[in-house]
């Protein structure tokens, strides 16, 4: 994995000097280059503006959710994905358009969608028939319009390196195609006076690496967009086709460039639209790891170290499974190197654990390193995606602090927690 170091030999992040943010800020600290979110999404744009197709990108904030990304995300122009009201709350909280918010959820409550209607959301991704009856009768309390666009499951999943066009039928998210739902849904939802339907949606899973999956994807949703015109004389304004392409954890990983995977996309559905002769819609996208996770750096300082003879030795830091659960839920591999000293000269393979009463809070299960002394700082890469946004209070650790660099310059954009933070929940019993 490529770093940048300075004059100090230390690693830079954005031109700044992690061991100095890592001594000003403390540790554990999550920090994010703004440039690597602003290229990433840039690029994504430009496959787009090449290709000339009408399209949005919407960020996908459940991989990283706080006020300052949605503010940078805004002034790209683009669009972000919510999950729940609390996301909704701090995307509006950040000066966030609601117009470009869509809102996604399998068992969104009648309090979220109040919430979602109120506040003018512009689009609510719906995803079951229960959904529908609870947005209907939202709308007709409010008296308000919204603009839907529907989920549906395309039967075709996709993992890192495989896809499969048959399985995934069987999921918790939208309407099943082949036994009619997604057909009943829409004529449902066309027969509302208050619901404008902009379109489809599909999301097919995360970390992927192979296009056939999305080629899969572009097809089925344009064969349901045909199909849609031939029965209903409905015509499918937006394909929204999701998230999910694949990012650099380790240097065994060799994904294509994200962009690449939309420049496919946009390849099959106009192919598509061409060969069953109905409008070209325009294509969204929900980007989320891809944006944000390969420009996230979480820095920890070195601790503990017990050595076993015969064994690896566990060199265990100050954060671990509560700020980035990843490797312990799924087996997640992750590089890390020395932010003292990152082209230092490898001299052993460790452990790196976390500092968790578990036994598999281990955040790296084998890491070469130099040779490393306690106060030492150890930055992990790419771990922007899914790990704070997924951060607990396990064993009662707060959680880290973010900060965002930019131009040479370091902002704090979320605040440490304290330990008064930990308890003012908390109310006596006795
Ligand atoms: C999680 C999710 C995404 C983003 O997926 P990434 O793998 O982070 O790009 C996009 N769309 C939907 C519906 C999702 O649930």
């Amino acid at each position: 994995m490529e770093v940048t170091t300075n004059d100090n030999r230390h690693l830079t992040i954005g031109g700044i000097d992690a061991v100095n943010l890592a001594h000003k800020y403390q540790t554990p600290l999550v920090v994010y280059d703004v440039a690597q979110i602003k290229a990433q999404i840039n690029a994504f744009k430009r496959v787009f503006e090449e290709q000339q197709v009408a399209y949005e990108v919407s960020y996908a904030s459940k991989a990283f959710c706080a006020t300052a990304i949605y503010q940078v995300i805004n002034t790209l122009g683009c669009h972000t994905d919510v999950v729940s009201g609390g996301e909704l709350a701090t995307a509006l909280k950040a000066g966030f358009p609601a117009e470009k918010i869509s809102f996604h959820g399998n068992n969104k409550s009648i309090a979220e969608l109040e919430y979602a209607v109120k506040s003018d959301v512009g689009v609510i991704i719906v995803d079951n028939f229960y959904e529908i009856e609870l947005l209907i009768k939202v709308l007709r309390e409010q008296n308000k319009n919204t603009r839907v666009i529907l989920r549906v499951t395309p039967g075709i999943s996709a993992h890192t390196h495989e896809y499969d066009q048959t399985g995934q039928v069987d999921s918790k998210f939208g309407f099943d195609i082949d036994s009619g739902q997604a057909d009943k849904a829409l004529e449902q939802l066309l027969n509302e006076p208050n619901i404008e339907v902009l379109g489809l949606h599909a999301h097919i899973g995360s970390q992927i690496f192979e296009l056939g999956g999305f080629e899969l994807v572009g097809q089925k949703l344009m064969q349901i967009a045909k199909h849609w015109q031939d029965k209903f004389g409905y015509e499918t304004k937006v394909l929204n086709v999701g998230g999910g392409f694949g990012i650099k954890y380790t240097a065994e990983d060799t994904p294509l460039a994200p962009e690449k995977f939309v420049e496919k996309i946009i390849q099959v559905v106009k192919k598509q639209a061409k060969e069953l002769e109905i409008s070209l819609p325009a294509i969204w996208i929900e980007p989320g790891r891809s944006i944000v996770g390969p420009a996230g750096y979480n820095l920890y300082t070195v601790g503990a170290r017990k050595d076993i003879p015969g064994h690896l030795p566990y060199l265990a830091v100050d954060g671990g499974m509560g700020d980035n659960i990843r490797p312990a839920l799924y087996q997640a591999k992750y590089a890390a190197v020395l932010a003292n000293d990152p082209k230092a000269k490898i001299q052993e393979t460790v452990h790196l654990a976390g500092k968790y009463c578990e036994s598999g809070d281990i955040l790296i299960d084998e890491l070469a390193l130099p040779k490393t002394k306690p106060g030492d700082i150890i930055a992990m890469l790419a771990t922007g995606a899914y790990g704070y946004s997924m951060a607990s209070n396990y064993n009662r650790n707060p959680r880290p602090a973010v900060v965002f660099v930019e131009n040479g310059q370091a902002k704090l954009v979320v605040k440490r927690e304290t330990y008064a933070d930990l308890t003012h929940l908390d109310q006596p019993y006795l």
